[in-house]
């Protein structure tokens, strides 16, 4: 087999795991029914198995199988909250609150609802990256109709305090939704403890297939209304019509389920190889952790370094380790990340970032080559580098 570089962007995509694949693809040939068809077995057989996987994934997150709606993935799910309920709340108040740090997915249809006469407010963070709950409690305002925030930062892995920000717009009786697009199966989700009202979910960030994910949307106290952005045949109680995918389905509540089982020794395993691998980096001098060291997930690292530009950086690294500077979605912008200005880093810091996402199938002694290689092909641009010039100490103390 050819030799292909050491995979370490999981904030991007995860591969299928094989047992989920297994679990798939009886629905492409076999069982390929429509599950809408309600006169015969073929439909009856897809219908049955969505509404297991509809059961797994409201279990993983304490909902009921009837608040959870189908997508094609997270992306779609932010559009459905965010301007269905700005349709169906717009005589109530008009006013919106997110956070500078987030998805584009949620950014953008937020942009949008402006240009329609919506007010938005985009909070700042602190330096390392998580909300201040004193700027969410003073940005809300008597026309405020949803809060949006992110649950873990595609960037870097900063996990935002849901139960707090849940209990602060409950008290407000404002509704609270959360894109946790990186969080399933890497985190515990409750969204009754943390008084969550709708959430993003998609499959390929936890092993399981592109082109699935789910909006829960929470029925009662308070029950959510919500404007369909897609109308048709009228499934998913009419909230997003489309036939249903019923492989993708299974794959994503499998993938779920999968993630969750192995949750506790999953998170100690990639903790251990994040801080070992962070551990050696730091051999270098003028590299900086960006977002908060503990308060993150377990398999993302994101690093500012000094003097080097991240594009020459990524080239010189992707023979052997695969990985980003940042966000997949932006990656093909040159501007740098706007999470990591706005967590302060300078443009320059900003520019010269790299964000590491280990997962499942990364072993040890692959991280152990990913940190000598690293090393080595930092010191050697900076070397090259007119731009680097090594700090003396006491140097800048830049790091939260
Ligand atoms: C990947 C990602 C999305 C987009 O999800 P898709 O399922 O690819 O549409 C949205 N939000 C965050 C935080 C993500 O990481």
């Amino acid at each position: 087999m050819i030799h292909r570089p050491i995979y370490l962007d999981c904030h991007a995509t995860t591969p299928v795991d094989p047992r989920v694949l297994e679990a798939m693809l009886p629905f492409f040939t076999q069982y390929f029914g429509n599950a809408a068809s309600v006169g015969h077995t073929y439909g009856w057989e897809a219908e049955a198995a969505i509404q297991q996987a509809r059961a797994t994934l409201a279990e993983a997150i304490q909902a009921t199988p009837e608040e959870i709606v189908f997508t094609s993935g997270a992306t779609e799910a932010n559009n459905l909250a965010i301007k269905g309920v700005a349709e169906a709340y717009f005589s109530q108040g008009r006013h919106i609150i997110t956070v500078q740090t987030e998805h584009n997915a949620v950014l953008d249809p937020c942009r949008y609802l402006q240009t329609l006469g919506f007010e938005v407010t985009y909070l700042p963070v602190q330096a390392d990256g998580l909300l201040n709950l004193a700027d969410l409690e003073q940005a809300m305002r008597p026309d405020t109709i949803l809060v949006s925030v992110m649950a873990a930062n595609n960037e870097i892995g900063v996990l935002q305090p849901l139960a707090d920000i849940g209990a602060c717009c409950r008290s407000h009786q404002v509704l609270f939704h959360t894109d946790a697009a990186q969080a399933i199966a890497k985190i515990p989700l409750d969204v009754q403890a943390m008084q969550i009202d709708l959430m993003s979910l998609t499959a390929h960030k936890a092993y399981g297939p592109k082109g699935i994910g789910a909006l829960y949307v929470r029925r009662q106290h308070p029950r959510v209304r919500l404007a369909p952005q897609l109308h048709g045949g009228g499934q998913e109680r009419g909230i997003r019509s489309g036939t249903l995918y019923t492989p993708q389905i299974v794959g994503f509540a499998t993938a779920v389920a999968l993630g969750l089982d192995e949750i506790a020794t999953e998170t100690q395993r990639l903790t251990t190889l994040r801080e070992s691998l962070w551990q050696t980096l730091q051999e270098l001098p003028d590299i900086h952790l960006n977002g908060h060291p503990l308060q993150r997930l377990p398999g993302n690292l994101n690093l500012s370094v000094a003097g080097v530009d991240s594009q020459a950086l990524l080239l010189g690294l992707q023979p052997v380790v695969a990985l980003s500077s940042g966000s997949a979605c932006t990656a093909a912008k040159t501007q740098p990340s706007h999470v990591l200005q706005a967590i302060g880093r300078s443009p320059e810091l900003a520019a010269a970032s790299l964000r590491f996402g280990i997962g499942r199938f990364n072993t040890p002694p692959e991280i152990d080559r990913v940190a000598t290689t690293v090393i080595a092909t930092i010191t050697s641009l900076r070397g090259t580098s007119p731009r680097y010039q090594p700090s003396e100490p006491p140097l800048l103390q830049i790091e939260q």
